[in-house]
């Protein structure tokens, strides 16, 4: 990660040596933080936030998940977010936004303990990379959705998703695909997963994964591009069924999937489905093509 000239927290913008917090603190040793990936992009206008109050108003709903007592507004942690960028003079990348119970009474209830709201970003490239990724459905199943609050973006969450990566690495595949506890597919370690038939797109329903801002994105620019969609349980056994198949995330943008345990898939080609909505997805993040006004918050406005 390139080092930056500000990291926000707690409403100072402090150099990225002193943006530190105790060894104590306490999402550190349980896991009960909250997060947001976003990302900025270069404009013809200029420096601009892709959904920047979605991914906010999803870290505050998060934080109430855990009961955080958070001092910031929406609009107060959004205008500290574009103006991070503009003091770090960037104009592209990732910004990360987290929520840590701080330093204070040991023990699992939190609630004796401080909020800390931190913001950094810094420039970032690809996620995934830019080829066509070959996925493994991972031995280890998504975090049963009764056990947790899975449309929260919280920091434990993602011990699942480090021990599927772990794993499929040691496979040489590219990604995980996680399924629900039922056997159904969920969504990758952080993307969720579109499947292609006929045309038609198909993405797992909610209730085991986080509903992302990109998934959103996708399902409505297929509406607007008169592409069907269905929102439904899909079982591993039918993957062979589809022609394409892609990841959507902040981070992982959309990514064409080569191959799912071993069934080959169409999506890398030039004339494919997932080309022209990769294609266009790189548009709206870029205000080339627009969906809704209010989905780029430019730097300069602050
Ligand atoms: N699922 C998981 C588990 C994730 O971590 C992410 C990344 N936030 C996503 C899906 C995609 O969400 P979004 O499109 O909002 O980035």
């Amino acid at each position: 990660m390139e080092k930056v000239k500000y990291i926000w927290m707690d409403n100072k913008y402090l150099p990225w040596k002193e943006a530190n917090i105790h060894v104590l603190n306490h999402t550190m040793h349980y896991g009960g933080g909250v997060f947001e990936g976003i990302r900025f992009y270069e404009t013809p206008k200029g420096p601009a936030v892709f959904r920047l109050h979605d991914h906010i108003k999803r870290l505050f709903y998060s934080a109430s998940c855990l009961d955080m007592k958070i001092d910031y507004s929406i609009s107060d942690l959004s205008k500290a977010t574009l103006n991070l960028i503009k003091k770090c003079q960037l104009k592209s990348g990732y910004i990360r936004p987290i929520i840590v119970y701080g330093y204070g009474k040991m023990g699992l209830n939190p609630s004796m303990a401080t909020v800390n709201v931190i913001i950094a970003a810094w420039p970032w490239g690809s996620y995934l990379g830019d080829k066509p990724v070959k996925v493994m459905i991972s031995k280890y199943k998504r975090i049963y959705n009764k056990s947790t609050i899975p449309d929260a973006k919280i920091t434990g969450h993602y011990h699942n998703s480090i021990l599927a990566s772990l794993d499929v690495k040691k496979q040489k595949m590219d990604e995980a695909l996680l399924l629900d506890h039922e056997g159904i597919l969920a969504e990758g370690p952080g993307e969720n997963i579109f499947l292609i038939k006929n045309k038609t797109l198909y993405t797992p329903k909610k209730g085991s994964i986080l509903p992302g801002i990109t998934r959103d994105t996708i399902l409505k620019l297929a509406n607007k591009r008169g592409i069907k969609t269905l929102q439904k349980s899909i079982k591993p056994s039918s993957i062979k069924q589809f022609d394409e198949a892609f990841f959507t995330g902040t981070a992982a943008e959309v990514t064409a999937i080569k191959s799912i345990n071993g069934h080959n898939l169409k999506s890398g080609n030039k004339t494919s489905l997932t080309n022209q909505i990769k294609q266009d997805y790189q548009k709206i993040v870029r205000g080339d093509l627009v969906l809704n006004k209010k989905w780029l918050s430019f730097i300069e406005s602050t």
